[in-house]
Parts: structure tokens; sequence; C-alpha cells
């Protein structure tokens, strides 16, 4: 395939944006090569600017569960845009998401939308601080709460690819108040809690880390992580950015049975407009302006437009369940065809997947936690990027990323991946 057109557009990009891109991951830094420029999608395609059409498996990086331009969220879309986009006031469908939102989600009574996932977890963790009057936070290597200061110790994906773990710009101040824990290690967890005894608001995790490849909760990780929370009066953020509305109607509580204090929303509950939330029960909910002493705000929070698309969204989630155990069945398959493509080429690799969240990290060893994540082949990864681009699939330019399945991916554009898969792993070492 030939990608001249968004080469092109990458030269200009560059001119008048920093490294030609808004977010850093989609620079291809981590791969090399220009990245692809879109023209436009539809269910499980992108249709770049050089006419080619690849197989989408990122899909927005989560939120087009259903595929690009699903017809009920860009109707509902359209129609809300025709009656103002943005007014600074109330607006019934605000309550009208949030209800939803609480109904499908166990453990919450009140929500809170914001713009964005980063902004959902940064606000979460302020409610924590000014809830148990503590200052610490807990937080695991090679997890990804967005780009807030206090998240960018060892930050997984976009922070891992660029090699720079801890940004310049963050303070010293801030950094000593995250405190760093091994994933899946849940003695390392109670160290750091009985080395920083009653000074711990919260601890914030993603229940199934999905930032440094899809890596899953070990076996009482999450029960053992609620049990030290109630013992040490810490509260407990899930962030459900990624697994919230995928994993389940009520996201990851929901399958692994585990009750978080505060969960945050971002990506599948905005159907593709910037939308993030955070929610939790009435008593923690009320300590936020207006009714409580902790500040939160946004000039766009509840836009419109993007609670219409979430709307749409969640309703079609809601109404039609079985949408998950069929992107679930779909990344089973692409799994076992993988694994066999893999096999047949002699390929060292390991697939974790938990429901329609999978990834393949070019290691023998099992990936566990972020050390484990980072010994993987990132040449190999390299090459099987590459290699399946030029095959019309396109997964995420990082080895650190999940693959997003999405329910317009037909059998046929499973079978040409596992296909386009077999080829790409004779090349590879
Ligand atoms: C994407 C992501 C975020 C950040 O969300 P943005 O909307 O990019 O700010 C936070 N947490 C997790 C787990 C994510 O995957």
């Amino acid at each position: 395939m030939k990608y001249q057109r968004s080469s092109a557009l990458f030269r200009e990009a560059q001119k008048v944006i920093p490294g030609g891109v808004n977010s850093p991951v989609r620079a291809f830094k981590s791969v090399g090569g220009d990245p692809v420029f879109v023209a436009k999608a539809k269910g499980a395609y992108i249709y770049d600017v050089d006419g080619n059409k690849l197989i989408d498996y990122i899909n927005s990086w989560g939120p087009m569960i259903l595929g690009h331009a699903h017809e009920p969220v860009v109707n509902a879309v359209v129609e809300k845009a025709q009656k103002g986009t943005s007014f600074g006031m109330p607006t019934e469908i605000e309550t009208e998401i949030a209800a939803l939102a609480v109904s499908m989600v166990p453990n919450i009574d009140k929500i809170r939308f914001v713009n964005s996932g980063t902004e959902a977890c940064m606000s979460a963790v302020r409610l924590a601080r000014g809830f148990t009057g503590k200052d610490k936070i807990i937080k695991f290597a090679g997890c990804y709460h967005g780009h807030s200061d206090s998240f960018l110790i060892q930050a997984g994906s976009g922070a891992i690819t660029f090699g720079a773990p801890n940004s310049p710009g963050v303070t010293a101040g801030t950094a000593k108040d995250t405190l760093l824990a091994t994933y899946n290690d849940l003695g390392h967890v109670k160290a750091v809690i009985e080395a920083n005894k009653n000074e711990i608001a919260c601890i914030i995790l993603e229940p199934v880390a999905g930032n440094m490849g899809c890596i899953p909760p070990a076996e009482g990780f999450l029960e053992g992580l609620r049990e030290l929370c109630d013992k040490n009066d810490i509260l407990l953020i899930f962030d459900e950015v990624m697994t919230g509305f995928r994993l389940a109607p009520g996201g990851a509580q929901e399958l692994f049975g585990v009750d978080a204090d505060i969960v945050t929303f971002g990506k599948v509950i905005g159907g593709g407009l910037p939308v993030g939330a955070f929610a939790a029960r009435e008593e923690i909910m009320n300590y936020l302006a207006p009714i409580g002493p902790v500040y939160q705000a946004g000039t766009l929070s509840g836009n419109p437009l993007a609670m219409a698309a979430g709307l749409a969204m969640l309703k079609e989630l809601n109404e039609n369940r079985a949408v998950f155990n069929s992107i679930n069945k779909k990344t089973e398959y692409l799994h076992n065809g993988l694994q066999a493509a893999l096999t047949a080429e002699n390929v060292k690799f390991t697939i974790n997947r938990v429901g329609s969240m999978i990834s393949v990290h070019f290691s023998e060893e099992s990936v566990t936690d972020f050390t484990s994540a980072v010994h993987a082949n990132n040449e190999n990864f390299k090459t099987f990027f590459h290699g399946l681009l030029d095959e019309g699939v396109y997964i995420a330019p990082s080895a650190f990323e999940t693959w997003f399945i999405c329910d317009a991916l037909s059998y046929e554009d499973l079978d040409a991946t596992i296909a386009a898969c077999k080829k790409v792993a004779s090349t590879l070492n």
C-alpha cells in the first residue's frame, strides 16, 4: 500500500503542530515511519487520504465499540447540533445519561461528567484527597491515568513509548505524593502502605491494565486491594476509562464482583466525542462543589453534543447486551487465530486477553506487570506493525497498547487479519 499523501500531510502538520500530532502516540515514533492520515471511517474500516482501506483495531483507542459512524450516535449528534452546541446552562440530557450510567454500573449513586479520561482521573484523586483528608496516592507502574501531573510517574503506553516515564515539568513536590507499586503484587502494596501509614488517600488502578499491553489482574489481586483499602481507610479508585462499558455493562466492577469507591470513565462513555466521568456512592459524590468543599468545574462539561453521543451509545449497549458477548466471541476467535499463526511460525509470544481487550507481547515469559511487559522484543513489534499495515490491518503503533475490538468486525475481517498476521509472522525473529 502507498501512503504518499499521508506523508505529505504529516510534513505540513509538523510545521505548525509539535511532532505533527495532538497526542504523542499517534506519531509512530516507537515504530518508525509516518502516521496514516484518516479521511473517513465507517464500521470496522478506516479510509485514509491515499485511498487505502484499513481494518481498524484501535477504534479511536476504544470509544467506537460498535464501529465507526454508528448511525444512532451520528443521528443523535446531528439532531442536537441543530439546536445549539453549548449553553453553559443545565440541560435535561445530562440527567438522562447520568441516570442511565448509574443504572448500568454497580455501586454508584451519582456521576459527574467532564471532557476527558485525564480530567476524570485527576478529579477523582482530588475528591479522594478531600474526602479522606490525606495527601498521598498509590499508583501502579505501567498504569496510565491520563497526563495530569500526579500520574506521570511510570505511566504506561505513551510515556513508556517515549522513554520519559518521569516527564519534565512534573515537580518533585507533586511526584513525592505519588507512591509507585508493582501491578499484581499485593505484598508490595502492603509494604508501601505500611511505610506511609495514615497518609494514603487512595489507590488508583486499571482493574485490567491496558496501557502496558493487556494485563489481567491476578487471581485475588482486586479483592486483596479492596481489603487493604478497607483496613487502612483508603479509597479504591478503579480507572475504568478503558474497561468501562466494554468488559460488561457495569465494567470491571461487575465482571470481577469487586466494588470500587470511585470509578472513572472515558472512551466508550462519550461515543467518540470528548467525554469523561467519575462516579461514586452518594456520601463521596456529595463532597463535590456546589454542595461540598471539593472544587471541580468545566465550561464544556456535559456539552449537549457530547452527551447526545454518549447517551446514544449507552442506550445501544444497555438495550442490546448481546453485544458484549458478541465482541468477546470475536476477540476469542482472533486470539485463537493469532495463537495458531504465531505458533506455526515459531515466534516467541504471549497473548493476554480479557473479554474484548487483547494484546500480543513478543516475549515467551508471562507478562504480568510493567517489568515483564518492557522485556518483550520491540524490534519484532515494529516489523509486525508495519507488516500488518502493508496488509491493510491497523493496530496501535506501540507495543504497549491493547487492541480494541469493535462489534462491526465481521468474521471475514478477522480471518483476513489472522491471515495477514501469519504472513507477517514469517518475517519475525
Ligand atoms: C485513555 C485512558 C485515560 C486518559 O483518557 P483521555 O481521554 O485520553 O484523557 C485514562 N485512563 C485510562 C485507563 C485510559 O486508557
